[in-house]
């Protein structure tokens, strides 16, 4: 524990020293990036609407709607991916990715219900003649585009989850996914200017020009300008050595007139040479603070085909590095900081302790640590060092009973996490780790007073959920996608 005085009015010492993790963090905030999502989204739509073409019935106008609203979100999804700091920088490439999923599996499931609203028009009018308007569609030249382009996102939403299953590597998916979205796009934007009553009005003809210049811009930035940025700058593996049972400590440096600055708590894509970022870049959290540059610190856990070699890597390799990414950040709210992590979920958390010895910060921390046993604790040595900096108390929870010092017995668990929360109006929650240990961790500090937007966390594994935080996302993600078919259903009852 550090001898600063923890009743201090103003906790944080404004010293010109101090590194700028105030700084104002890029991107769009979740309400811009809504309304600027659902603009994009209804940009046909409304040109549609637009071009003055008397609507012909409901069920016509549904199918039309739909299949405009499909393409114009299938396009976008190049913009959603959460690599694009510039938009998704304060939201989170966590909840970026959520929602490019959902918004992805909502794609699928109008473009299927797409050409069914043109069946019930013809089965309205004259249900013989359905079979025959079906097999037009499957096998007529003007539908097959739009066709093709259905199977292709079929797979875009199904590989992901069945990946692990077929045993495909991360970057053959991620290959795979890239050119499967790239033929998606083309295949529906030929249909959307080759089919329907609205594909040869000028201003439809306009909105598809705006989305698939956006779209081929994103292409571009991301598989393009992003891999060459990344070698910019010559940094190097400086070292590696183990860091408790199962993980690394990397440390890298950068030329000392490095254009990298980051805030406590990003994390960087990073890409070993020989390897080429497009497919091949990892993401891995800070672990040191900015003060420390040109030398950056990562704790990484053996994971995989990538990570698990890492302890043969040659000191002096070249890494590509871009960053820095991320919304999980310490700022400067709380005057007392609660941070819970399992496993290698302590590298970001680290990288805040770090900086916050740096800074001078004089509030009081309170970290609470699991892992399975005493010997995969990593980077303990750095959290004893910086307990006689700041005001800092550790709690190290082992998993597996070993009757070693210093370690009380695990899981971790609710009752524990709410004990530690204090005053819920004056702390601050930052928590990683595994999926059911976040989810059973943010559940604790809500139920026990914490308002959510106190309560920060970021996920390794982004296809998990679980908790309430999560499903208050996942609802605010759906009233986003509801809202543009509530677009398609005026379209349809203009
Ligand atoms: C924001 C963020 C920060 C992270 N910070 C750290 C960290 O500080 N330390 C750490 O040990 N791990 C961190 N991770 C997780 C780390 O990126 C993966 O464990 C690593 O990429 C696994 O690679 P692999 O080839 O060894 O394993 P694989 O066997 O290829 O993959 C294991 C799992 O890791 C995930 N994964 C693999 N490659 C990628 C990739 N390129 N991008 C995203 N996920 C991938 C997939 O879900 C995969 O199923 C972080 C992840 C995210 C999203």
């Amino acid at each position: 524990m550090s001898q600063h005085d923890p009743r201090s009015k103003n906790p944080i010492v404004r010293d010109v020293t101090r590194p700028r993790s105030s700084r104002r963090k890029a991107g769009l905030t979740g309400w811009q990036l809504a309304a600027l999502y659902l603009g994009l989204a209804v940009l046909p739509l409304g040109a549609a609407w637009l071009s003055g073409i008397e609507p012909v019935s409901l069920t016509t106008e549904l199918g039309s709607g739909l299949g405009l609203l499909a393409g114009a979100l299938l396009l976008i999804q190049m913009l959603s991916s959460g690599r694009f700091e510039s938009l998704s920088g304060r939201i989170g490439i966590d909840r970026s990715k959520s929602f490019h999923r959902l918004a992805g599996a909502v794609v699928l499931l109008i473009a299927a219900v797409h050409p069914l609203a043109y069946l019930l028009s013809t089965g309205l009018d004259d249900p013989s003649a359905v079979w025959q308007r079906l097999a037009s569609f499957v096998t007529g030249q003007s539908t097959r585009s739009g066709l093709i382009a259905f199977l292709a996102l079929t797979l875009l939403v199904l590989l992901p989850v069945v990946r692990e299953r077929l045993g495909l590597s991360y970057e053959v998916w991620r290959a795979t996914h890239g050119l499967l979205a790239i033929g998606a796009a083309g295949l529906v934007l030929h249909h959307g200017l080759t089919t329907g009553s609205y594909s040869g009005e000028r201003p439809v003809l306009l909105a598809w020009a705006v989305l698939a210049a956006l779209a081929l811009g994103a292409l571009v930035l991301m598989y393009v300008a992003r891999p060459l940025r990344m070698w910019r700058e010559a940094w190097r593996v400086e070292r590696v050595t183990a860091d408790g049972e199962g993980s690394w400590r990397l440390e890298l440096r950068g030329p000392s007139a490095t254009s990298l600055r980051f805030a406590p708590g990003q994390f960087i894509w990073m890409t070993l040479s020989p390897h080429w970022p497009i497919f091949h870049d990892h993401p891995f959290s800070i672990a040191s603070a900015e003060a420390d540059l040109p030398k950056l610190r990562l704790i990484v856990r053996k994971a995989g085909n990538c990570t698990n070699h890492f302890g043969s890597i040659e000191p002096g390799t070249r890494v590509a590095i871009d960053g820095p990414h991320g919304s999980f950040v310490l700022d400067e709210t709380g005057e007392r900081v609660l941070m819970v992590a399992g496993g290698v979920g302590i590298a970001p958390l680290l990288g805040m302790l770090e900086h916050a010895a740096k800074a001078g910060d004089k509030r009081r921390f309170c970290l609470i640590y699991a892992g399975r046993n005493p010997a995969a604790f990593a980077a303990i040595d750095r959290i004893e060092a910086l307990s006689q900096i700041i005001d800092l108390e550790v709690h190290l929870v082992a998993d597996q009973r070993s009757g070693i010092a210093g370690f009380s017995p695990g899981p971790l668990d609710a009752p524990r996490v709410a004990e530690a929360i204090g005053d819920p109006s004056r702390t601050v929650a930052y928590v990683c780790g595994p999926p059911g240990m976040m989810a059973m961790a943010t559940d604790a500090l809500i139920s026990g007073g914490m308002s959510p937007e106190r309560v920060h966390y970021e996920r390794f594994d982004d296809m998990a959920r679980g908790g309430r935080l999560d499903r208050r996302r996942l609802r605010q993600s759906i009233g986003v996608l509801a809202l543009a078919l509530a677009a398609v259903a005026a379209f349809t009852l203009r």
